[in-house]
């Protein structure tokens, strides 16, 4: 593979694009939109949807744009009329077991397959005989965290790429074969008895309404709540969160596509552990200890304090040991929920300020 900029055309536009790249990287970069189910930037592509074919001058067969690597001076047509009969095709084959039921899909307004058949004007599958719909599949809501209904999906095996390449697990994978074909973990097993972690990460790959965050049902369309992006506080990790609000409330946690360290990874806590931000027992002011005897006991009694008060408490109480004990008498542990950036300055505290080396973390092993 060369090094040189390739160039091609794609809907008589000249592009240029890095070595390498597929026809559908390229037009991406290039700000031009490929319609796909199955292509994820975050993952590698199977090729599997056949939504993405196009047209490209001397090739009798249409190439899915997802796999077929751009060569210097290709002429391509996204939306040539063979190539979006084409489309028109795979997605009327889809919906022969899809339900029409957007109206109450959790998913309406943010699935890319009511997207595609909005652009290509289907309304319902052709190929779909009467008497014949659908398939019918138990939904499975039996773990807290999402909901699986097999009757929506479409194959395109995001999620088991999701749940293989980004989460590390391959907890699910495709099952039987033909019409009969889903997507569940290994054969006989429940999701609750599977490698599975439940870090949602196949939740987010999803492009229809097949998979769903449990606590987001009922609470919204996509299109009345904001996105907010925040760094998660679990742990020291600072994973990138978009939170999904709708008037003050969160409804819906998706990892940061674009973000550092985590790349739109999330784990269980980050993506679904928000409730204890509404809970009555939160701490929300310090809290001053007030003695009932010399020593610490249950009796002890803990009244609210302003920040000022209580970190001149602290700081005061610290200047008071190390001039009685000297600064080997401090020691500070940081937390694992505290960032990077904390923990160091913690360790900078202690040894640039109180000239002590007693510094830990509580994760360290
Ligand atoms: S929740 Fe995570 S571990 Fe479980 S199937 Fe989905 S991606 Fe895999
Ligand atoms: S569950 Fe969703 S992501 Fe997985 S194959 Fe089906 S449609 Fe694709
Ligand atoms: S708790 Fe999970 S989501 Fe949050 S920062 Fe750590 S690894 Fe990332």
């Amino acid at each position: 593979m060369g090094t040189s900029p390739v160039t091609a055309i794609i809907n008589g536009k000249t592009i240029t694009a890095q070595p390498g790249m597929t026809i559908m990287q390229a037009a991406q970069a290039n700000g031009i939109k490929i319609p796909s189910l199955c292509f994820h930037p975050a993952l590698a592509s199977s090729g599997a949807c056949r939504v993405c074919l196009v047209e490209v001058e001397k090739n009798p067969k249409l190439l899915p744009a997802c796999t077929t690597p751009l060569t210097e001076g290709m002429v391509i047509s996204t939306h040539s009329s063979k190539a979006v009969a084409a489309r028109k095709f795979v997605v009327e084959m889809i919906l022969i077991r899809h339900p029409l039921d957007c109206f109450s899909c959790e998913s309406n307004g943010r699935c890319d397959l009511q997207d595609l058949a909005y652009e290509l004007g289907i309304e319902k599958s052709p190929f779909q005989e009467k008497g014949s719909v659908c398939t019918d599949y138990a939904l499975d809501d039996t773990n807290p965290f999402y909901i699986r209904d097999m009757n929506k999906c479409v194959l395109c095996g995001r999620c088991v790429r999701a749940c293989d390449w980004q989460s590390g697990y391959h907890a699910i994978d495709f099952q039987f074969r033909g019409i009969k074909t889903t997507i569940n973990p290994p054969v006989g097993r429940k999701l609750e008895e599977s490698d599975c972690v439940f870090c949602g990460q196949c939740v987010q790959a999803c492009p229809v309404g097949a998979l769903t965050e449990k606590k987001a049902v009922g609470q919204g369309r996509p299109w009345q709540s904001r996105t907010v992006r925040t760094t998660c506080a679990y742990c020291g990790v600072g994973c990138q969160l978009d939170l999904h609000v709708k008037g003050d409330k969160i409804v819906r946690v998706t990892g940061t596509e674009d973000g550092m360290p985590n790349k739109g990874r999330l784990c269980v806590k980050g993506r679904f552990g928000y409730d204890f931000i509404y809970s009555d027992d939160r701490i929300t002011r310090p809290l001053i200890r007030v003695r009932k005897g010399e020593h610490k006991s249950p009796d002890d009694e803990f009244r609210e304090a302003s920040w000022d008060e209580a970190l001149d408490l602290v700081s005061s109480r610290f200047r008071e040991v190390i001039e009685k004990h000297g600064p080997d008498a401090v020691g500070g542990v940081s937390c694992a929920r505290s960032i990077n950036e904390d923990s160091y300055s913690m360790q900078k505290l202690f040894r640039m300020v109180f000239k002590s080396n007693n510094i830990d973390h509580c994760a360290r092993v």
